[in-house]
């Protein structure tokens, strides 16, 4: 079908071991949407079974959407694919970064960015429209993220844009991110930009994004649709008591409030209270400073930054003159991980002159920025865990021959010396020894390190399955509908579809209401008062799973979308789940609803399924891939599963849960294999073609 608007329409690919660049159409990947669905595309017809993340085969795909740059709220997120070196058997996956990289890809002409191949010398990807040149990178390879991307901004213009890796990629730690403009990090892939020696993507473009609707009805779409945004993660109602909210939630993100400050702006700027109906004061709603770091990030933020299109800002700008001291910038950017996971590897912090929450700030902060310059990714905080599991267990003094144990200042950590984390994370990014093995990702080092099935079994680890991959809202978030949730990835899940609708900060009896309009009321239950697995709580599971890959696919930031609820009493705070199809057919020109939309979404995510059939070479994924660690049923014993106060499964209900969520999704119920039926439904048929071929074809 001709595209008309929303997509750029033209797909790059860049061949580095030939250096061939060539465009091809994008309308072969339209039934994909984008994002996502174009990378698992590629991914499925170009990258043969069994090859390794870091081998030329591979493929890396940058890829935006039709929202992208059309000014739709929240749609600045970049999704990059290709398959995770931290997982063992290396299954296709996404990183996600938002910024404004993603837009400028679309300005500048393109959909998807194809890297294939490997360059015979370090090299950065230079895109300017049309203009698309393979350059020298001798000059930033072995320098950091921050350095690089400062340097090839200053080389093309401050409106372009760059995606770099440090010296973590460089050397390729499975561990390891793609970063992007002041605070935005894509975990995972790293290392295979660097298995490619590509330091980096700098883009410019000087074009635009057609919408093919009309212009003032767009207008109108987005401005109703300001109308009915909340806080960061879609909570929508505040964290104190205020004069205009029905109800509020201390934990909500929504944390503006009287006498709250940006405290570090050129002259004071007060979050207030702000009413939902003040769409121009959205910037203000969410105050992450003090949810990331405690009362003191107030003092030391200057404001709160965001990506494109996005009018929340989650993203806390601060001044931390401190940080000087050790030679690192005080200007600090970051938002939840990036400041949760230096926790990990230090447990607390002591700065001369500072109280013990000043020092909180500044030790979190030094971290941030430490392991983003390298270019480590946490794993969702696992690094941290498994650094600690290693100490606190006797595996470190084990296996570090003794010099090198000698050498690790681990005094640092008893003293809170917030120095302890350039010598850290340095080991980490250079492969420096056998404390390295920890960037490998947590399969890697249990398997190495001999860690026993205590490791895997202990609740504290957060070890989501046996694959190595942490908990990322799963059983806390609605018992099973977590749980399976939280298992069909091949990493942490990424998916909050379902987590802002729980945690929106609404009354269950209410949000039992918007559940029964959806999947059925007893689809959701109050927390941690989980009842056993049923079909709608199923139809939630699969709801929650097809948005979050149609919002990477379009690309909208899942840490919004959908608007599932709102602020607003007078529409008995429903929001609208029909939004994105509405974006997308007054973008595109193509009219879909939103079940049509919902179907395309579950073309990508059951490729998605097949993909891993076929890397796992396995034709029973409920066996080889969906079974937890243990800790999940174990937990709590003093108290049964389905009762008050415990997140505990139960593990026949678990059993069933999957049973009636492969259902939901027409895949064997034995299985978990996508059906023929299934995949001829979806018009995948080369694809049953081709797992019949392979013998992963179950039904
Ligand atoms: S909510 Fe945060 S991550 Fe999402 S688009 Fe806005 S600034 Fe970016």
């Amino acid at each position: 079908m001709a595209l008309k608007g929303g997509w750029a329409g033209t797909i790059l690919r860049v061949d580095l071991s030939t250096e061939q660049i060539t465009r091809e159409s994008t309308e072969k990947y339209s039934r994909y949407i984008g994002g996502m669905g174009i990378g698992y595309k590629v991914m499925w017809d170009e990258v043969p079974q069994g090859t390794h993340p870091f081998a030329e085969e591979n493929r890396i795909i940058f890829g935006v959407g039709p929202l992208t740059g059309t000014g739709a709220m929240c749609s600045g997120r970049t999704n990059i694919t290709s398959l995770l070196p931290s997982n063992p058997f290396h299954g296709v996956s996404d990183s996600h970064m938002g910024g404004h990289f993603a837009v400028e890809m679309k300005y500048a002409g393109y959909d998807a960015v194809i890297i294939q191949g490997k360059a015979k010398r370090p090299v950065w990807l230079r895109i300017v429209d049309q203009d698309v040149t393979l350059e020298d990178a001798s000059v930033f390879w072995g320098d950091g993220t921050f350095n690089t991307i400062a340097g090839i901004t200053a080389i093309m213009g401050k409106s372009s844009q760059v995606a770099a890796i440090g010296q973590a990629g460089e050397h390729q730690v499975n561990l390891s991110v793609i970063r992007t403009g002041a605070s935005h990090s894509a975990g995972g892939h790293g290392g295979v930009m660097g298995s490619k020696n590509l330091k980096a993507i700098g883009v410019m473009g000087t074009g635009s994004v057609k919408i093919a609707g009309d212009r003032n009805a767009w207008h109108k779409l987005n401005k109703d649709t300001f109308a009915i945004v909340g806080a960061n993660n879609q909570h929508v109602v505040p964290s104190t008591p205020q004069a205009w909210a029905e109800y509020h939630d201390p934990s909500s993100r929504w944390t503006s409030q009287k006498g709250l400050f940006w405290g570090a702006a050129p002259y004071p700027i007060e979050t207030g209270e702000v009413r939902p109906e003040e769409v121009n004061k959205i910037g203000y709603r969410t105050m992450k400073a003090i949810k990331d770091l405690g009362p003191a990030g107030e003092k030391y933020t200057v404001r709160m930054g965001g990506c494109a299109s996005c009018p929340v800002r989650c993203h806390s700008h601060l001044h931390v003159p401190e940080l000087e001291a050790y030679g690192v910038s005080p200007n600090v950017a970051n938002t939840c991980m990036g400041f949760f996971s230096p926790n990990g590897v230090m447990k607390g912090y002591k700065v001369a002159g500072k109280t013990n929450d000043e020092a909180n700030v500044i030790g979190r902060s030094m971290g941030a920025q430490i392991a983003d310059d390298y270019g480590v990714w946490c794993n969702y905080g696992q690094l941290g865990r498994d650094f600690f599991w290693a100490i606190d267990h006797g595996y470190l003094e084990k296996v570090l021959p003794r010099d090198e144990y000698n050498s690790l200042p681990l005094d640092k950590i008893e003293k809170g010396d917030i120095s302890f984390f350039q010598d850290f994370y340095r080991r980490i990014a250079f492969k420096e020894g056998e404390l390295a093995t920890l960037g490998e990702g947590a399969w890697y080092v249990a398997k190495k390190w001999g860690f026993g099935e205590d490791y895997w079994s202990y609740k504290g680890n957060k070890l989501w399955t046996k694959l190595g991959y942490p908990v990322h809202h799963s059983n806390e978030s609605d018992g099973v509908v977590g749980g399976v949730i939280s298992s069909m990835f091949n990493r942490d899940a990424q998916c909050h579809t379902h987590q802002n609708f729980l945690f929106s900060g609404l009354p269950t009896n209410i949000l039992k209401e918007v559940a029964a309009e959806h999947w059925g009321a007893e689809a959701i239950d109050e927390v941690a008062n989980y009842t056993p697995a049923n079909q709608a709580k199923a139809k939630f599971t699969k709801w929650s799973i097809v948005r979050n890959v149609l919002h990477d696919s379009l690309t909208l930031c899942n840490w919004m979308w959908p608007m599932t609820v709102s602020p607003l009493k007078d529409r008995n705070y429903r929001g609208d789940t029909g939004l994105e199809a509405k974006f997308f057919s007054m973008a595109t020109g193509f009219k879909v609803s939103e079940a049509e939309l919902d179907e395309s979404a579950e073309r990508i995510f059951t490729l998605h399924r097949a993909l891993t059939a076929k890397q796992m070479k396995s034709s029973n994924l409920r066996r080889d891939h969906d079974q937890l660690t243990g800790w999940q049923f174990d937990m709590d014993p003093d108290k049964e599963p389905f009762t008050k106060g415990t997140i505990k499964l139960d593990r026949d209900d678990y059993d069933t849960a999957l049973t009636l969520f492969y259902r939901e999704m027409g895949w064997d119920e034995e299985t978990g294999i996508p059906t023929r039926a299934q995949l001829t439904r979806l018009n995948l048929e080369d694809v049953a073609d081709e797992l019949e071929r392979l013998g992963l074809l179950t039904a």
